[in-house]
């Protein structure tokens, strides 16, 4: 593994283009978050600072209680930072009305979950569909696009099967089609990987990264397994919701195939 430590190439990265600040698809500043149970505080995010463009393949990673789920909520629009400042695909998310952020994030970010929340009474097609249902989008035309994903990401033939008759890995990719599904400008996945076996992680890895690849779509994915960290094109590292390290390998700077921009 060749990491280097870049934090301005990085930065530098989500500023080139035409297209200038479009290309940022993730700007935190000195974000905070402390939960309260009871009496007791519990800091979870201590000041982080980043800033991802669009397009790249970032894996945070982190041991248990170092604040990975934290930030990706806060990020995803799932929760809210107590201070600081929270910019994702050109919105300030500090700002905007619990109706905007549900918007948002139905629009243009997809979720994918370490136990896969998929729907155990729906079909694989029907599970992955689900969102562009909520989109209002046409039955025929949800059919088309989830099933040009399954073939994409190896999943054709397996349309009909409830969740129970998946592998874990299968599972997955459906989790993963469902939130690819509506063509979103960002990926979270927290610890996407973590009940899946070595083969499974790895194969999750490649369908992502293909995706990351072929349509520029932005990936966050948190991870403690070391294989998968290796898999990252940037790897940040937390401890007590603070970044420790920002490196950014070198052969894998983020590549961006299509005109897609953040905002
Ligand atoms: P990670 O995903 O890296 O394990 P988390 O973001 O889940 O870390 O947690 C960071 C810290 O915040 C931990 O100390 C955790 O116990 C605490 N925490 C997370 N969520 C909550 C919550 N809903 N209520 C209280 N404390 C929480
Ligand atoms: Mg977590």
């Amino acid at each position: 593994m060749s990491y280097q430590s870049s934090k301005q190439s990085a930065s530098q990265a989500a500023e080139l283009g035409p297209a200038g600040a479009s290309r940022v698809a993730v700007d935190l500043k000195e974000v905070t978050k402390t939960y309260h149970t009871g009496p007791i505080e519990v800091p979870a995010l201590r000041g982080v600072s980043l800033r991802i463009a669009s397009g790249e393949f970032v894996a945070t990673a982190g041991p248990s209680g170092s604040g990975k789920t934290t930030l990706l909520n806060i990020i995803g629009g799932l929760d809210r930072a107590d201070s600081g400042e929270v910019w994702v695909a050109g919105h300030d998310l500090q700002r905007l009305s619990l109706s905007e952020l549900a918007r948002l994030r139905l629009n243009r970010i997809g979720f994918v979950f370490q136990t896969y929340n998929l729907l155990p009474v729906l079909s694989a097609l029907e599970n992955a569909e689900f969102t562009l249902l909520l989109q209002g989008v046409p039955a025929s035309q949800r059919r088309e696009r989830v099933e040009k994903l399954f073939l994409e990401i190896g999943l054709d033939g397996l349309e009909n099967r409830r969740p129970a008759e998946l592998s874990g890995g299968q599972q997955q990719r459906v989790a993963v089609a469902r939130a690819m599904v509506t063509e979103p400008a960002l990926i979270l996945a927290d610890e996407p990987t973590a009940n899946l076996d070595s083969a499974s992680a790895i194969a999750l890895l490649d369908v992502m990264e293909h995706l990351n690849r072929t349509t520029g779509t932005t990936f966050i994915f948190s991870t403690h397994d070391p294989q998968v960290m290796e898999r990252a094109h940037r790897l940040i590292r937390l401890r007590d919701g603070q970044i420790v390290s920002d490196e950014t390998r070198e052969s894998r700077q983020p590549q961006i195939t299509t005109t897609k921009t953040a905002g």
